[in-house]
């Protein structure tokens, strides 16, 4: 069966939409539907995706929600309620994001372990931990590998800056059709590079899932989680990463693999 994956957001956290104008580029909050009913990270922004597109079923098969970790852009607990209005969501976090959802009925926290496959609703579902911090706590941020029931494989690592070494070694064991990869800072050595990448360690990166065979020969790189300060317009973004395979995510942007 053919899977896919939409982009609702692909912008880092200074996309600000209170400052949108008519007629401006504009990236949303990263956050993507998997296959209809699988949603990751649910961000503030996800309901204007669904107002402007005029796409209001767009999430009514969403039963679960992977949260990368709870920075703001990722996870807003007033999305979440709103989703959980009409039907039970599992939600994967930890305990630092569970204790945030409070008192939003029909929501059930669902804990993963590390490196392991675990059973969510249809699909295996690994995580991973992800070099990104989360307010100076625990390593509390997580990538996840997501397995389909035919076997297919999308690896999400946002946010992040490179592998986190016991992931790289986890993710080499895996053959994927997608991977997803942050590219927030464009080509600067701003200091989010400990948390985020920048051009030259994307490049390195698809180099080494190439050479390691966790990309499957006819699998995609996309990136997204682009800066807006740091990263050019779209097409010039699309341009420069396409010369290293890489695909340049906007919001609206679906893949079927
Ligand atoms: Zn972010
Ligand atoms: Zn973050």
């Amino acid at each position: 069966m053919e899977s896919k994956i939409l982009f609702l957001g692909t912008g880092a956290s200074d996309w600000l939409i209170e400052k949108r104008l008519p007629g401006m580029y504009f990236r949303r909050y990263t956050a993507a539907l998997f296959d209809d009913d699988l949603l990751i990270d649910c961000g503030p922004h996800i309901f204007d995706y669904i107002e402007k597109n005029k796409c209001e079923d767009l999430l009514s098969n969403v039963d679960t929600i992977l949260v990368t970790h709870r920075h703001e852009d990722h996870f807003d607990p007033a999305t979440l309620r709103r989703l959980a209005e009409s039907r039970v969501i599992k939600l994967v976090c930890d305990d630092r994001t569970f204790a945030l959802v409070k008192d939003i009925k029909n929501v059930v926290q669902v804990k993963l372990p590390l490196f392991e496959k675990a059973k969510v609703g249809k699909y295996e579902i690994i995580a991973l931990p992800a070099n990104h911090d989360v307010y100076g706590l625990d390593n509390d941020a997580r990538h996840y590998i997501i397995i389909t029931p035919d076997g297919k494989e999308l690896y999400y690592g946002l946010d992040g800056s490179g592998f986190e070494p016991s992931e790289w070694e986890c993710l080499k064991q895996h053959r994927c059709d997608v991977l997803v990869f942050d590219c927030t800072i464009g080509h600067t050595k701003d200091e989010r590079i400990l948390q985020h990448n920048n051009v030259a360690m994307l490049r390195q990166m698809a180099e080494d899932v190439k050479s390691e065979g966790v990309l499957k020969t006819d699998g995609k790189i996309i990136a997204s989680h682009f800066s807006r300060k740091l990263m050019p317009s779209h097409p010039n973004t699309k341009l420069m990463l396409k010369v290293y395979g890489i695909i340049a995510a906007y919001d609206g942007f679906e893949l079927k693999f």
